[in-house]
C-alpha cells in the first residue's frame, strides 16, 4: 500500500507504531480494543500517553475539561496556542486506531520537531480530548465541549451507575467546579488527524482527504398511528396498518437520501431505529416511532430533505388510511466547514511530503467540530482498511499514519508562520 516514498519523512514512523500498538495492549482482555473514557484502563492509557508526553519534553497538565494536554513554550510569548491532538478513548469492543492515530500522530509532530531542533514561536499544545465517543454517560465530545465553554450545564448532572459526570470528569482529573466557565482565547488553530472511517481514500488510492466539512446531523423523530385490529379476522381492505406505512417511509427516505447524495456535498440520511406497537403476531400493528440520522454537508440540502420529510408523510398516510404527526426534529447541528486558510496549508503540507490527496467531508462527527466554533480549525483524514471503524476489525497501515503526522508537522511549521497573533 506504499504509494509515496515514506523514507524522508520528516516524521518516526516507527516511533508512531511503538506508541499504536502499546496503548493497543491496554485493553478489556476479551474485547479488543476496548478502553472506554473513565474506566481504569482509560486512565492507564492516558499514564502511558503523559508518560511519553514527558518523554518529548512536552510539560504536562490535566484542564478543567478533564483533557490532558502536553505543551512546549514557544518563542513569543502572547502569540498564541498551536493545538494539535485526536482522543484515546474507544467505543466497546473499538477499533486500535479512531482517536488514537491522531493523538499519537500530534505527539510525534511535537517529538519530530525536538529532534529537529526546531523552535517555533506559538506555543504548541498537544491534547488528548476526553470521552470523544459516547460515553458511559450517554454523550460525547465531553473534552472538546468542555475546553471551549459549550458543555451544557445540565449534562454535569447525568449519571451512571453511582456517579455523576461531574465526579467522573474530577476523577480523570478535571475540574467540574470551574468547567463552565473555560475558554480558550489563546486558540490560534487547531488540527486533528483521524482515520478516514470510510473507503473512498483507500479505493482512490489517496493517502490524506483534507476534510471540507464536518456533516451536521439531523434527527427527526416520526411517529405512524394506525389501529389495532385482529390479524386473522380483519380484511385485508379495512387496516390502518402503521407498519406498512411506516415501511413505505423507510423506502421513500432511501431513495430521496439517494437523489440528495447525488448532488455535490455529502448527504446521507438512516433510518436505525424503529419501534413497533404492540409487536404482536396476531395484532395489526396500532403505531411506529422511528428515528432517521440524517447528515448533510451542505445545510441547503439538510433543509430541502426536511422538508421533503413534512410532506412525504403526509402523502404516506394519505396512502395507507393512518396519521401521521408532524415530524419531530429531535436535534439538528449544522454542518461545520474547516478553516478556508486551513485547508490550503493542509494541502501545500501534503505537497511538501508528497502525499496524494483529495478534499471530502466527514459523515461522522468529531472534536474539531467544537474547537473549530472558537478558532480556526481543520482536520485531516488518512486511509483505513475497507473503511472498517468501530470494530475490532478497523485497521490503518503505519505507513499511512506517518504520511499524515508529516502533513500535519508541515502544517504547523507553515501555520506558526502565517498565523494571526491572539493577543
Ligand atoms: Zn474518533
Amino acid at each position: 500500500m506504499s504509494k509515496t516514498d515514506r523514507r524522508n519523512l520528516p516524521v518516526n514512523a516507527d516511533r508512531i507504531a511503538e506508541d499504536i500498538d502499546a496503548l493497543a495492549k491496554i485493553t478489556e482482555p476479551d474485547h479488543p480494543w476496548t478502553r472506554r473514557a473513565f474506566s481504569p484502563l482509560f486512565l492507564e492509557g492516558r499514564a502511558y500517553i503523559e508518560a511519553r508526553m514527558k518523554a518529548a519534553g512536552l510539560e504536562t497538565r490535566i484542564d478543567a475539561g478533564g483533557n490532558l494536554i502536553g505543551r512546549r513554550a514557544g518563542l513569543k510569548p502572547g502569540l498564541g496556542t498551536i493545538l494539535v491532538g485526536s482522543h484515546s478513548d474507544t467505543v466497546p469492543d473499538g477499533g486500535r486506531f479512531d482517536g488514537i492515530a491522531g493523538t499519537i500522530s500530534a505527539l510525534e509532530v511535537a517529538r519530530a520537531l525536538k529532534d529537529q531542533n526546531i523552535e517555533l514561536d506559538h506555543d504548541l499544545e498537544i491534547v488528548d480530548f476526553l470521552a470523544e465517543e459516547v460515553s458511559i454517560f450517554g454523550v460525547s465530545c465531553i473534552g472538546s465541549r468542555g475546553m471551549t465553554g459549550q458543555l451544557p450545564e445540565a449534562w454535569l448532572s447525568r449519571t451512571s451507575g453511582d456517579r455523576n459526570l461531574a465526579q467522573g470528569i474530577a476523577e480523570v482529573g478535571g475540574d467540574p467546579s470551574i468547567l463552565l466557565q473555560q475558554k480558550r482565547p489563546d486558540l490560534a488553530g487547531f488540527l486533528e488527524l483521524h482515520i478516514e472511517q470510510g473507503p473512498i481514500l483507500e479505493a482512490e488510492h489517496k493517502d490524506v482527504g483534507i476534510v471540507t466539512a464536518i456533516a451536521g446531523i439531523t434527527r427527526i423523530e416520526i411517529t405512524v398511528e394506525g389501529r389495532a385490529d385482529h390479524a386473522g379476522t380483519t380484511p385485508m381492505g379495512r387496516r390502518a396498518d402503521a407498519l406498512v406505512a411506516a415501511a413505505q417511509l423507510v423506502l421513500d427516505i432511501r431513495n430521496a437520501a439517494t437523489e440528495l447524495a447525488k448532488t455535490p456535498g455529502h448527504f446521507a440520511a438512516t433510518v436505525g431505529e424503529f419501534r413497533i406497537e404492540p409487536n404482536a403476531a396476531n395484532v395489526v400493528p396500532s403505531k411506529v416511532v422511528l428515528l432517521i440520522d440524517g447528515r448533510a454537508e451542505i445545510r441547503s440540502d439538510m433543509e430541502s430533505f426536511i422538508a421533503w420529510v413534512d410532506e412525504a408523510v403526509q402523502k404516506v398516510a394519505t396512502a395507507y388510511g393512518v396519521t401521521i404527526k408532524p415530524p419531530v426534529r429531535v436535534s439538528d447541528n449544522f454542518p461545520t466547514p474547516g478553516n478556508a486558510g486551513l485547508l490550503e496549508t493542509l494541502e501545500r503540507a501534503c505537497d511538501r511530503v508528497g502525499a496524494q490527496h483529495r478534499r471530502m467531508a466527514s459523515g461522522a462527527g468529531h472534536d474539531t467540530a467544537w474547537i473549530a466554533k472558537v478558532a480556526p480549525a481543520a482536520m485531516i483524514f488518512v486511509p483505513c482498511k475497507d473503511g472498517r471503524s468501530h470494530s475490532a476489525d478497523e485497521w490503518a497501515e503505519n505507513d499511512d499514519i506517518a504520511m499524515g503526522a508529516a502533513v500535519l508537522f508541515e502544517a504547523v511549521r507553515e501555520m506558526d508562520k502565517t498565523l494571526q497573533t491572539k493577543a
